[in-house]
């Protein structure tokens, strides 16, 4: 059976909820549907609820969220209720750095950072609930889109493999299926957007294949430990810590910053971001522990918690974010295909990550009509 939105969204991250959110607001009656690959909303921010540990709730993916100086007055409407409601806090003074010599500093940042409570996941259900009629939003989860297709000037989506669902107005949350890393990523041999759209048939979907061809992207590893002693926890000072590591430790051990994020039973989550070419590590956890050990050489209390973590899951960010050919806000939205795009693949004014993703979906939500 095939069901026909006027608007379809790939992907229910923060660009995705963003869109749907501002573009609601403007159309209450417009329906949306959000197909999602994954189990709940976030995509990059999303929340690891554990299967293995049905106690542990933490993030694994954005840990906070950068907004510089000069935001522009929408991105503003959207998180002040949300700062307001202490939904977002203001975590900038707290963020610390150890150097090479073990001394741990604070942070000294240009930019706003904030820290979405209770999980960086509620960020986008906040943002979903700003709507002004949120029955419209529909989501699909654990459905993924590889097959989009252009039919009497409507799209047709094919959500995994055999379901067809259709739309006047497109919108592509996600540069996946524009990028080439999806022919290995969804084992297919030719990208599922310029199937759709043959070359010179629209200027728009030519130039922003042809920019992000050559788009890369940091790769991350991150490394999650847990601590079960609940009285080494407790005597630990922080229930919640973001600590950065000095470029000498990052050039010598790809090691980019640490969290710790206390349990409700006690235990206590760490997760280790990296760089994802560990020359120095590889998958070694002893050699993990042992190289925060050294680092960490004069602070017993995380000592402590080192001497105990034992490793819990090894989670790979093939793209987390991108470093190069960010695409001009010009290419968003294409009036002949009726197709949009929005994200962290898109420079806004200076902007970049989630900024930019925020930015590109509102400024998206205000090009369709
Ligand atoms: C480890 C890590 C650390 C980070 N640190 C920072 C930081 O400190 N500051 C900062 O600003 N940013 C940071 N980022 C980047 C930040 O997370 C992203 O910029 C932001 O989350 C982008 O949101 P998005 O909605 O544009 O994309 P995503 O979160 O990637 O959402 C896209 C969604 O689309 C879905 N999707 C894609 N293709 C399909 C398909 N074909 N079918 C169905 N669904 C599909 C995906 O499953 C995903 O959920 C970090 C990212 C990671 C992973």
């Amino acid at each position: 059976m095939s069901r026909f939105y006027d608007i379809i969204v790939v992907g229910a991250g923060i660009s995705g909820c963003t869109f749907a959110s501002s573009f609601n607001k403007r159309f209450s009656d417009a329906s949306i549907l959000l197909v999602e690959y994954g189990r709940r909303l976030g995509g990059r921010s999303t929340t690891r609820k554990s299967r293995k540990n049905k106690n542990f709730i933490f993030d694994h993916g954005l840990p906070a969220i950068s907004f510089s100086e000069n935001i522009s007055n929408d991105l503003f409407s959207i998180i002040s209720p949300l700062i307001k409601s202490k939904k977002l806090i203001d975590i900038t003074q707290d963020i610390l750095v150890i150097n090479e010599f073990g001394k741990i500093y604070h942070a000294d940042s240009n930019e706003k950072v904030y820290r979405s409570l209770p999980f960086m996941i509620n960020f986008c259900d906040a943002i979903i609930s700003q709507s002004s009629n949120p029955k419209k939003i529909n989501f699909l989860f654990q459905s993924l889109t590889k097959t989009i297709r252009r039919r009497n000037d409507l799209w047709e989506l094919k959500i995994n493999d055999k379901r067809l669902v259709n739309c006047k107005n497109l919108v592509i949350s996600s540069s996946l299926i524009a990028h080439p890393r999806c022919l290995g990523i969804l084992n297919i041999n030719s990208l599922p957007l310029r199937d759709a759209v043959k070359e010179g048939n629209d200027k728009t979907i030519d130039s922003l294949l042809s920019i992000i061809n050559k788009q890369e992207y940091i790769k991350r590893k991150n490394y999650i430990f847990y601590v079960s002693n609940s009285k080494t926890v407790s005597n630990f000072k922080y229930k919640y810590l973001q600590l950065y590591f000095s470029k000498a430790i990052r050039d010598d051990f790809n090691f980019e910053r640490i969290i710790f994020q206390g349990q409700s039973d006690g235990s206590m989550i760490i997760v280790l971001h990296c760089f994802y070419i560990n020359k120095f590590i590889g998958d070694n956890d002893n050699r993990i522990i042992e190289s925060l050990m050294m680092i960490f050489c004069n602070q017993n209390k995380f000592l402590d918690l080192f001497m105990q973590a034992k490793l819990f899951d090894i989670m790979y960010w093939r793209a987390s974010q991108p470093i190069n050919n960010l695409v001009s806000k010009e290419l968003q939205w294409s009036s002949i295909s009726n197709i949009g795009f929005c994200g962290d693949w898109f420079d806004f004014e200076g902007c970049s990550r989630v900024e930019a993703a925020m930015n590109s979906s509102i400024r998206l939500s205000q090009l369709i009509s």
